[in-house]
């Protein structure tokens, strides 16, 4: 492999412009296939889930999920597109065992949408906005495994498993016009970008956009043009990234690449690359000459899709709210900062904490929860907040019990903890494991008169009118309780014990 010559990103835009290009593949998530009655369930045995039309046997005719086709509109409407009177689907041709029909039902000059945007917030709160191309229908293809080489590709197996069962399944393909004037900032609008799209879809309920399980990937153009120039330069296509931080990524060392191709007066040809998630870079997939010819025309064996107006207007009556204005309208109702949402977003937390603000937690409770020990939980685990054991209806019941003081903050601690370890819901937890606050007057007076006993110059201090001394004395009570003493009603007991108004 040769080792490529970049030049600084710094270098590089301060003498070209780029010009990007995002084409993402999103796999929808209905139940059966998008030509066929065959399950889309994921993790069967491989060839399980395949009928003569997804293995393409003769005479075995498709018909198209109508699920699949609500999907492609109100994701083509959730973007702001044109939705078509009339469309087809076209035959892909091209011959790999991947797709045994040997061609891919997609759609060609016809797309489903058409002509939208997605309006993206970049990190400082600038909105920039992206220009949709066009969204269209497709199939995705089967998985092959290629066994006995050293790298897992082709070049050196020694034989190719295929798994059909991936054959069929319902694509979006969502592409955008070319990104232009985003500068210095281009890979992180690609970023910003997928990273929208993403909430959008999960949003809309069509797929769960699961990047690292490939039901969201990411083909990344890019060229540039010297700066100051109109017409756009050669564009590479870097396929299938499958991290948002990765498309970011991608961007970047393109960027890099081209400059230094560029800048020493080299000519980029347009090509297909890989990209490496382990240092960043970009590999030569195949040129573009060497593309094939797809012969693509109108599918014969599938009627048009002339959705009705109506039907695409009861289709935009069922839109969710917009991601972006949903952080924006749920940050104003949490009164937190730019910075704190964006916390909130990191981690993940806007979903749980809604969840546990509706199960009728205060935002500000629900909020520390997720974003403290829970947080550092799922950290420590490895795992998202959401699959953690314990749901937001528990946390909220937690914030109730604090709230009616039977808990205070380590108690509840405490009972999160044995949540998480499986011991039951919070209500079982404080019972088995003890966790009350101590406020019975009995219980506590014993600690008290304890405390008192045992530190005698202190109370003798508080008699004397110093107040804040009292706070050591509290410090013994709650250590003789093992924390479970309600601290304001200890210090209460002390004061009045001592003959001192609180
Ligand atoms: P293909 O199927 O050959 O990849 P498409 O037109 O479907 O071509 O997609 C190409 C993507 O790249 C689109 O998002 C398009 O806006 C973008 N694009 C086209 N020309 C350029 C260019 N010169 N530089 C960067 N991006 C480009
Ligand atoms: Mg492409
Ligand atoms: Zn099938």
């Amino acid at each position: 492999m040769t080792v490529t010559e970049l030049v600084s990103y710094d270098e590089a835009l301060a003498s070209y412009d780029p010009v990007m290009g995002l084409e993402v593949h999103v796999e929808l998530g209905t139940r059966t296939k998008m030509f066929c009655g065959c399950s889309t369930e994921l993790g069967a045995e491989p060839n399980s889930q395949v009928c003569p039309t997804c293995l393409g046997l003769p005479g075995a005719l498709p018909v198209v999920n109508k699920v699949g086709v609500e999907s492609a509109i109100r994701i083509g409407l959730a973007l702001n597109c044109q939705i078509a009177d009339w469309c087809r689907f076209a035959r892909k041709n091209y011959f790999y065992p991947d797709m045994p029909k040997n061609f891919q039902t997609s759609q060609y000059d016809e797309p489903i949408a058409f002509d939208g945007y997605l309006d993206v917030q970049l990190e400082d709160g600038e909105v920039f906005r992206v220009e949709i191309e066009r969204a269209h229908m497709e199939e995705d293809t089967g998985k092959s495994t290629h066994v006995g080489g050293a790298t897992g590709r082709i070049h050196g197996a020694s034989h190719s498993l295929l798994d059909y069962n991936r054959a069929g399944i319902p694509l979006i393909e969502i592409v955008t016009k070319p990104i232009v004037g985003a500068g210095e900032r281009a890979p992180e609008v690609a970023k910003a970008y997928v990273a929208e799209l993403r909430e959008l879809i999960k949003a809309l309920g069509v797929s769960e956009a699961r990047m690292e399980m490939g039901q969201m990937r990411c083909d990344v153009n890019l060229s540039l043009r010297p700066k100051g120039t109109e017409k756009f330069g050669t564009r590479s296509e870097t396929k299938n990234v499958n991290s948002l931080r990765s498309v970011e990524r991608a961007a970047r060392f393109e960027i890099q690449r081209h400059a230094a191709v560029l800048s020493s007066g080299g000519t980029i040809i347009q090509e297909t690359r890989h990209f490496h998630e382990d240092d960043g870079s970009t590999t030569s997939g195949r040129a573009k000459e060497e593309a094939e010819d797809y012969r693509y025309f109108p599918e014969p064996d599938l009627v048009p899709v002339a959705p009705s107006r109506e039907w695409v207007e009861e289709l935009r009556g069922t839109l969710p709210e917009l991601p972006r204005l949903r952080r924006k309208r749920l940050q104003e109702e949490w009164g937190i900062s730019d910075h704190e949402m964006q916390s909130v977003l990191n981690a993940g937390a806007v979903d749980p904490i809604v969840a546990t603000v509706d199960a009728g937690a205060p935002a500000d409770q629900a909020r520390k929860w997720w974003m403290g020990e829970l947080a550092r939980r799922a950290n420590e685990d490895d795992l998202e907040l959401a699959a953690l054991p314990i749901t937001p209806e528990q946390i909220a019941r937690i914030c109730a019990l604090v709230a009616e003081g039977s808990l205070n903050d380590k108690l509840a601690r405490q009972t999160i903890e044995g949540v998480l370890a499986g011991e039951g819901g919070p209500d079982e937890v404080v019972e088995k494991r003890g966790l009350k606050i101590v406020s019975d007057e009995g219980a506590l007076g014993t600690a008290v008169d304890e405390a008192i006993a045992g530190n005698p110059d202190i109370a003798e201090k508080v008699r004397g009118g110093k107040v804040q001394a009292a706070g050591a004395l509290v410090g013994a009570v709650m250590k003789a309780t093992r924390g479970q003493a309600d601290a304001a009603r200890a210090r209460q007991m002390i004061l009045e014990k001592l003959g001192v108004e609180g």
